[in-house]
């Protein structure tokens, strides 16, 4: 049978066409209009984009569909990689990036495994709510077994996964002759599923238990899976009795994962636990700056700081501003977005934004003033007598527990540093596991909000 072959721009015509039928203009424009063809080695299409946090994005969001638009062109399925260095073609008087084009550095081609190669040590901005958990992870990665197992916990996007492949990358580059996986829950799930049924189940034993260092991403997804627990839980215990590295990461601490055995939550709390939390504002700053630094379009401060002082829920929808301005500014040649630029363009986002905020610091200062029948006021003030210190203590857990404000944002609404606000954290738990009425009263006012 003869095949007409196609060359590379012809492919990703094909692929271009179908993505355009199937997204939003507006998203296709953004994402997919300043995509590069450059080379194609069989059936492997190398696609050129400006920057890896550029790649990775579409990675994260759009694999699906963009493994699907390359099925099937005139009878063959496509794969394809990014490389970044490529900006789009410009108007005549616009200047071309100074940089050329890197050499095909592909976020495909990552070492190790399957994590993302900028997810460093070095690319991870450390700041007050991430220091213990970056400072305990680089220890692990230099000194294994010390912290063992190391447990980090934390909401979504405030770097987790960034640390656990952190991790790896340090272990391969500084360390070659230390084994070490990165893994997903899921991950673990799914390849252990497999090998049951492929009577693989040693293969699988072995990929997981033959080596020095093991991190396991989202370990929450564990819950209610009572198979899967026992499994995990042999592959712990054989990893920890030969004094090898477990790292594991998830949105919860082991006691509040539901469904989660008890000898697993013994197992995961008996080692080195630690908060990691959704960083400041400055923090934000520091990694919006850093960020930029990989970009070749440029914004100015006065815009980085409007998304840093906006976006507060999490690093990935810092990220996810930062991008769209980004996208926006090397696909129309605006080489200045000012900030009212950037409020229009990141409307949405910010709408977003304020809706995750509904529960304001504000409405629960008042709230549990009320509650405890004391003033606003006091919570606010130096008073030290109990019936006012405990519930301004309450006020600032459900602050951090129902807001997605930092530690140093609460304590500046409370006139306070982040540390009495952590230290609230730890403290009405404790407070609530001796005291049944404020175990009550804490877990009323919780509902208060939540309906
Ligand atoms: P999680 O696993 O906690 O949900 P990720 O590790 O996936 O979060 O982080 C989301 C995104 O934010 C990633 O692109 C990550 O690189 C970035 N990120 C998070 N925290 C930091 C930080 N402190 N410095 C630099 N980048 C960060
Ligand atoms: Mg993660």
């Amino acid at each position: 049978m003869h095949v007409v072959k196609f060359d590379v721009a012809d492919v990703w015509q094909v692929a271009a066409e179908r993505l355009q039928q199937q997204i939003h203009t507006t998203t296709y424009e953004q994402w997919f209009q300043n995509i590069v063809p450059v080379t194609l080695n069989e059936q492997a299409l190398v696609l050129g984009v400006s920057d890896d946090f550029f790649a990775d994005w579409l990675k994260d969001n759009f694999d699906d569909i963009l493994s699907d638009s390359l099925k099937d062109v005139e009878g063959i399925d496509y794969s394809y990689s990014f490389a970044s260095g490529y900006l789009p073609k410009k108007k005549k008087e616009e200047p071309q990036a100074k940089s050329k084009p890197k050499a095909a550095k592909t976020v495909k081609a990552v070492k190790p495994g399957n994590c993302l190669s900028r997810h460093t040590f070095d690319n991870f901005v450390v700041g007050e709510e991430n220091r213990y958990a970056y400072a305990a992870t680089h220890t692990a990665a230099g000194s294994p077994g010390l912290y063992n197992p190391l447990y980090i916990y934390g909401g979504t996007g405030t770097g987790k996964t960034h640390l656990l492949q952190a991790v790896a990358h340090h272990v391969v580059e500084r360390h070659p002759g230390t084994r070490v996986r990165y893994i997903t829950c899921e991950e673990f799930l799914n390849n252990y599923v497999d090998s049951l049924r492929n009577k693989k189940h040693s293969e699988f034993r072995s990929f997981v238990r033959d080596i020095d260092i093991l991190l396991v991403d989202d370990v929450h997804m564990l819950g209610n899976k009572t198979q899967l627990q026992e499994e995990f839980f042999n592959t712990f215990n054989s990893l920890y009795n030969q004094n090898k590295q477990i790292i594991l990461t998830s949105d919860k601490q082991p006691s509040e994962i539901k469904g989660l055995e008890a000898r697993l939550v013994s197992r995961f709390e008996s080692g080195v636990t630690t908060e990691i939390s959704i960083p400041g504002f400055e923090t934000r700053l520091a990694i919006l700056r850093m960020m930029q630094e990989e970009h070749l379009v440029k914004l100015n401060d006065a815009v980085l700081q409007f998304i840093a002082n906006n976006i507060h829920s999490s690093v990935r929808r810092l990220q996810g501003a930062l991008f769209r301005l980004v996208a926006f500014a090397s696909a129309m040649s605006v080489a200045d977005i000012d900030v009212e630029h950037a409020e229009r363009l990141l409307r949405k986002l910010l709408e977003e934004e304020t809706a995750a905020q509904l529960v304001s610091i504000e409405s629960i200062q008042r709230i549990v003033a009320d509650y405890f029948e004391i003033r606003v006021n006091d919570l606010l003030s130096d008073k030290r007598p109990k019936n006012i210190a405990q519930p301004r203590m309450v006020a600032m857990y459900l602050c951090r527990k129902l807001t997605a404000f930092s530690y140093p944002e609460i304590g500046c609404a409370f006139g306070r540093n982040h540390a009495t606000i952590m230290n609230a954290w730890k403290k009405i738990p404790q407070l609530c596991s001796k005291d049944e009425n404020m175990r009550r009263s804490v877990s009323l006012l919780e509902r208060k909000f939540k309906n």
